[in-house]
């Protein structure tokens, strides 16, 4: 069946019938320089099997080491989630054979996680204002990432219909925790925001925290997310688990369409599978992967290479200490210095600038002009060039020197937007593109006086017009002269030399 002939029921329709049940299980790769049981490179890309060593390709007679700093890491992310953090674990083996881990196991945890039981509150907007909605944590645990397939030779890039495939083991055993929250119920119509906004609270979380980049967009934060649907009232219902997906908007696309497709499902009297999908960024929908009727059995059991975990309660204590302001306390600080609306701090949040505008605001740039470049012309280039605002070339440093170019008289805002596009092509630094491009405004008062004795005589009927009272008439001649110096002169500047030029009073 393609994935254009899935039935849907319409959402409202849906939620009249059923409730939603979510559950998310997030992979954060941890940002440490080591792998998780040995020393290789934990860097992301590298020429392929080249950050690899007997220990993580799993030579027989090798000997993983826990890396100290990833369980640091784990401990402080399950302080931030509000967990317990349990004296004693072990690491379990989760036997399975596939090329992706060279061992034939993954070294992960079982039933003695970590951390246990926390939860995260976040905040959506509905009509009636934003609602709080609290997210429990069932366990963050730790485990080892697996290698990387590449599936070569057919159209989709996946193992169906490819003619060979290639092996990657530089991503084996980088550290990644994973954490899982007990099945969130009760969020009714708002279930695709509240996943959502849990991603996005857990995703600065965890960078507040400084553990992981936890980029969507190259895999060092993963989401599966799990949506069932009960007949309202009654006990719920099955669970599929759409796979991997990888951006914020998905998290929310992809539980409101399993919403709609098993409700379609179920109405018409079918039942819904327990199966993996996948989820498709161009169609919004999701297709069936593996089925999981039939539990598998991964024949877990103790690590036997490893040493238990037993962190102290000192050092569970002292992790604390270290903990950052929670995002949504940072938000509200942040807020209320810059004086901003709700609106406007929603603003800077959804278009990810809220690191970016802060730190733009250190170097002195004032708080309008840092909002009104990232959230507006920035993000507009952002969103042509595809790529996260985070990547373009510009800096604060950038800013404040155009800002400071700006307030002395040197620049006009066109002026200043064309710099940064030159910043943003290469060509320099900011003095560096003004010079190259020659963008100065034009301020010497004899170049603007000549420029408008042109356009005086070039309209005749204007000067009259402005002496005779109509004021408004100077708008043709400054625009004549701003066509003449190519943008580069600023225009209230002119309209008063004019004014002056014909004796006229502003
Ligand atoms: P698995 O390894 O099979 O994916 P996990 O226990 O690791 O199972 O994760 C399952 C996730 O799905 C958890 O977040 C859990 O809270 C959630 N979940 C469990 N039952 C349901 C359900 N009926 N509907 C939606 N989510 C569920
Ligand atoms: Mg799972
Ligand atoms: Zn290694």
């Amino acid at each position: 069946m393609s994935a254009s002939a899935i039935e849907r029921m319409k959402f409202d329709d849906a939620l009249a019938a059923f409730e939603p049940v979510l559950g998310l299980e997030t992979h954060v790769e941890l940002g440490t320089a080591s792998k998780m049981f040995c020393s290789c490179s934990a860097e992301f890309g590298g020429e392929p099997n080249t950050h690899v060593c007997p220990v993580c390709l799993g030579l027989p007679g090798s000997m993983p080491v826990v890396n100290a700093s990833a369980i640091e890491s784990t401990i402080r992310m399950g302080l931030s989630l509000n967990c317990s953090i349990v004296s004693w674990c072990r690491f379990a083996r989760k036997n399975y054979f596939y090329p992706d881990m060279p061992k034939d196991y993954q070294v992960s945890q079982y039933d003695e996680p970590l951390c246990v039981d926390g939860y995260l509150d976040v905040v959506v907007a509905t009509d009636d204002g934003p609602r709080e909605f609290r997210v429990e944590i069932e366990r963050v645990h730790m485990e080892e990432d697996t290698g990387k397939l590449t599936h070569a030779g057919g159209d989709t890039g996946r193992i169906h219909g490819a003619d060979y495939s290639l092996v990657d083991y530089n991503r084996a055993g980088i550290p990644l925790i994973e954490i899982v929250t007990k099945p969130i119920v009760g969020a009714g119509e708002l279930a695709p925001m509240v996943a959502r906004a849990y991603v996005t609270e857990l995703r600065d979380l965890m960078r507040a925290l400084g553990v992981s980049d936890v980029r969507m967009d190259q895999g060092s934060l993963r989401c599966d997310v799990n949506v069932s649907l009960a007949p309202s009232g009654e006990p719920w219902g099955t669970r599929s688990e759409t796979k991997n997906v990888n951006s914020l908007r998905s998290v929310e696309r992809a539980v409101l369409f399993e919403i709609e497709r098993q409700a379609a499902v179920l109405s018409s009297g079918g039942r819904v599978v327990q199966e993996t999908r996948h989820f498709h960024e161009d169609t919004g929908q999701t297709t069936s992967g593996r089925s999981k009727e039939h539990a598998e059995d991964y024949r877990y059991f103790p690590e036997p290479d490893l040493v238990p975990v037993a962190p102290t309660a000192d050092r569970v204590e002292e992790l604390r200490g270290t903990l950052p302001e929670v995002p949504s306390v940072r938000r509200a600080r942040l807020q209320a210095r810059w004086n901003i609306s709700d609106l406007e701090m929603q603003t800077l949040v959804n278009a990810e600038a809220l690191d970016l505008v802060e730190s733009t605001i250190d170097q002195g740039v004032d708080q309008a002009a840092a909002r009104k470049w990232w959230t507006g012309e920035f993000t507009r280039i952002a969103n042509e060039q595809g790529i996260a605002l985070t990547d373009l070339p510009v800096t604060a440093a950038h800013i404040a020197r155009v800002e400071e170019l700006i307030a002395d008289g040197s620049l006009t805002d066109k002026l200043a937007r064309q710099v940064f596009e030159g910043v943003i092509a290469g060509e320099g630094d900011v003095d560096a593109v003004v010079q190259a491009r020659g963008l100065v405004v034009v301020g010497d008062d004899s170049t603007l006086l000549a420029a408008i004795e042109q356009a005086l005589a070039d309209q005749p009927d204007v000067a009259e017009k402005i002496q005779g009272g109509k004021v408004q008439a100077a708008g043709a001649i400054v625009g004549a002269v701003m066509k003449a110096t190519k943008g580069q002169a600023d225009a209230a500047k002119v309209r008063t030399l004019l004014l002056e030029h014909l004796g006229v009073d502003g």
